[in-house]
């Protein structure tokens, strides 16, 4: 009996590990550990162990469907292709939007974002870093000049001092949780912020909770104290920064005291935690959503920036500002240009300059300089009717964008809906056409994981009856739509990755020799002789007088407070066996873990509610209101519940607030929404 073991990666989360999928008999039968790989080092986290079990479900789409009167029918590819090219052809390009999937590998993005550039013409372009890390790349691009993860996972291990706010890492990143453990051993002190007493919170050697949406006054608080202790780094501040005076003006307002009223942290401890982390030699800032799914998301981002640039904690092993990315490819799918205001590569949409260039290389004329709209914003367009079609590829906004009943009456309101995905997702239901694609396992291409390392992924088995590679679809629609074919003829992923080095400097050095290895490479690699990056900032900044810069701010706080009607705070969450929802609900192994959804909260709140542990209780926003399990716990802040946001039967996000965005990044405050909890009836 022949057995194959293919070598690829993860396609959950940002960590990126390695692992072989086992093949008997043309099926995915398990999956291995990659040993060398440098990420996982022959480990994985159950979602990453069971990721298998998806690839042959009988329930996979396995040839196109069109709506009609209701209901779906089998279609051929070129009945769906009609019917697609004469929608796309027939509104004005403002007037379609695409969302692509972070999930897919970066030449099936890269094709997305061309096609909807080039045949479609328009910008309308975004994917789900939107909700979850678009804070990051706005944000550490302001301070740093690159909005990327500074240092690599395994710079962690040098550390001194760990800061993590905001980030559940032994359950929304495993493999990274395990990084930061070793850490611990090596004698690295562990605090960790957070308002939920998180499984990351338990190891730590100081726990912080603190108000959600209070992250900017407890940082400026910290730096306050820094400053007043003369423990800033009078010397990087001077040769690697600017705007300090300015920054040193807002902070000197932010007293422990003052920040206590706000926060909920006791000034002394917050005192402490900033001599700490400002006497530490290496002293690393771990965040991720609990920092960036606020209406204020950016200035957390850059609050972090400011407090590693004080300290001088930037450029050396050990330190570094590192958000913990989402989807598996969320950081290749901003490189690939999948967003409204860049090209891949990160120029800028509004500069006629790149413009003409990018359009002299694509061989493609005028694409004008007007960014596009993101997602929020093509939502709520939908909803008023001034956006007629859209185009998902991969992704689930019915289960993950905030306010569920806004997301439906938007996808009801469009005139046409394509649906790209290997399940009828709960958003494809909604769709007029459902075309099937490919899994991650059915492929060759690359992921780029959250520490900027670009690696290969390789097809195990075929994909299922007549399901095509998103790239092929996208190049057999532009064909259809009588785009000139040379742009869009490719003969492999391969091909398209070659195309992609010359118009995204970063991956320019990559080829595929280079990455076919367990470490790959990590970008910036601006040439073939250059090593890869794995450490930003070391000698300077990436903006162009190559400084960084402080960003003084004011504390903001949600935009939704608790009231008489609402009283408690809504945060969302994920949790260790899910993954969103598509996928992993469909793993048999990761659903019976934890098979549907709870509202967590804590003790003194439940009792003054007279609710019980397990008690079937209703949740209610200004949004909607659904029926859910309560978990009663000491291990959240009084004041603060929580959901995990996977269940669509008790789904967190009708409850979440739509209308609360962050005005510089476009995301939706998943983490802080008004609501009021009562007992059923009867119970
Ligand atoms: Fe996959 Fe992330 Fe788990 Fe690694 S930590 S196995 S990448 S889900």
């Amino acid at each position: 009996m022949d057995i194959k073991y293919v070598p690829t990666i993860c396609p959950y989360c940002g960590v990126g590990c390695g692992m072989n999928l086992v093949v008997k008999d043309e099926k995915v039968v398990g999956v291995e550990p990659w040993k060398r790989h440098p990420v996982n080092e022959g480990k994985l986290c159950p979602k990453g162990n069971f990721c298998y079990e998806i690839i042959h479900r009988e329930d996979r789409l396995t040839t196109p469907l069109i709506k009609e009167n209701g209901e779906f029918r089998e279609a051929t590819w070129d009945e769906a292709y009609d019917l697609i090219a004469s929608k796309l052809g027939a509104y004005d390009p403002n007037e379609i939007g695409f969302f692509c999937c972070a999930r897919s590998p970066n030449e099936n993005i890269y094709v997305n974002q061309k096609f909807a550039r080039i045949v479609v013409g328009t910008h309308n372009i975004d994917h789900c870093a939107r909700l979850c890390h678009g804070p990051t790349v706005a944000g550490l691009a302001a301070s740093f000049g690159s909005g990327a993860m500074t240092n690599s996972y395994a710079s962690f291990e040098d550390a001194d001092l760990i800061f993590s706010i905001g980030a559940n890492s032994l359950e929304a990143h495993p493999l990274v949780g395990r990084k930061l453990m070793r850490a611990k051993m090596n004698g690295a002190y562990f605090i960790v912020a957070d308002p939920r007493y998180t499984p990351t919170a338990k190891q730590a050697d100081q726990y912080i909770p603190f108000k959600t949406g209070t992250d900017v006054a407890l940082m400026n608080a910290m730096m306050n104290v820094i400053i007043s202790e003369g423990l800033e780094d009078k010397e990087f501040i001077e040769k690697r920064t600017k705007n300090y005076e300015e920054l040193k003006e807002v902070v000197s307002k932010y007293t422990p005291e003052m920040a206590e009223e706000i926060t909920q942290v006791p000034a002394d401890v917050i005192r402490d935690i900033a001599i700490k982390y400002a006497k530490a030699d290496k002293a690393a800032i771990v965040y991720s959503l609990g920092i960036t799914e606020h209406s204020h998301g950016v200035d957390n981002v850059m609050q972090t920036a400011n407090l590693a640039m004080l300290t001088g904690n930037i450029g050396r092993l050990g330190t570094g500002v590192n958000p913990l990315r989402g989807q598996n490819n969320v950081q290749g799918a901003c490189d690939m240009g999948a967003l409204p205001t860049d090209y891949p590569g990160y120029r800028k949409v509004a500069d006629q300059e790149v413009m003409e260039d990018v359009t002299c290389t694509w061989g493609c004329s005028d694409l004008g300089c007007e960014p596009g709209l993101k997602i929020p914003e093509m939502i709520d367009a939908a909803a008023k009717g001034d956006l007629k079609v859209l185009y998902i590829t991969g992704e689930d906004p019915v289960i993950s964008d905030p306010d569920t009943h806004h997301v439906e009456e938007a996808l009801n309101n469009l005139d046409f809906f394509v649906v790209q995905d290997i399940f009828m997702t709960d958003t494809a239901e909604f769709a007029d056409v459902v075309l099937p694609a490919a899994c991650w396992a059915e492929q060759e291409g690359t992921f780029t994981n959250g520490e900027r390392r670009v690696q290969l992924i390789r097809k195990a088995v075929d994909a299922p009856g007549e399901s095509k590679y998103d790239w092929e679809i996208f190049c057999d629609l532009a064909k259809k739509m009588g785009a000139d074919p040379e742009m869009f003829t490719y003969e492999s992923a391969q091909d398209i990755f070659e195309e992609v080095r010359t118009v995204t400097p970063q991956y320019a050095g990559m080829n595929r020799e280079r990455l076919d290895r367990p470490e790959a490479l990590h970008w910036p690699c601006p040439s073939e002789d250059h090593p890869g990056t794995a450490m930003m900032h070391i000698e300077k900044f990436a903006h162009p007088d190559g400084l960084g810069i402080f960003m003084p701010l004011e504390e903001q706080g949600p935009m939704e407070t608790p009231d008489d009607e609402y009283p408690l705070i809504l945060t969302t969450t994920r949790l260790l066996f899910h993954y969103h929802a598509a996928m992993t609900r469909r793993a048999a192994t990761l659903d019976r873990e934890v098979p549907t959804g709870y509202v967590e909260i804590n003790t003194e709140d439940a009792a003054e509610l007279g609710i019980a542990n397990k008690e079937k209780v209703k949740v209610k926003s200004r949004r909607g209101e659904i029926e859910i399990a309560a978990r009663v716990t000491d291990d959240i802040v009084k004041g603060i519940v929580n959901i995990p946001m996977h269940f669509r039967e008790c789904s967190a996000n009708i409850l979440t607030n739509a209308a609360a965005i962050d005005p510089k990044s476009g995301m939706p405050e998943y983490k802080a929404c008004a609501v009021a909890i009562s007992k059923m009836e009867g119970s």
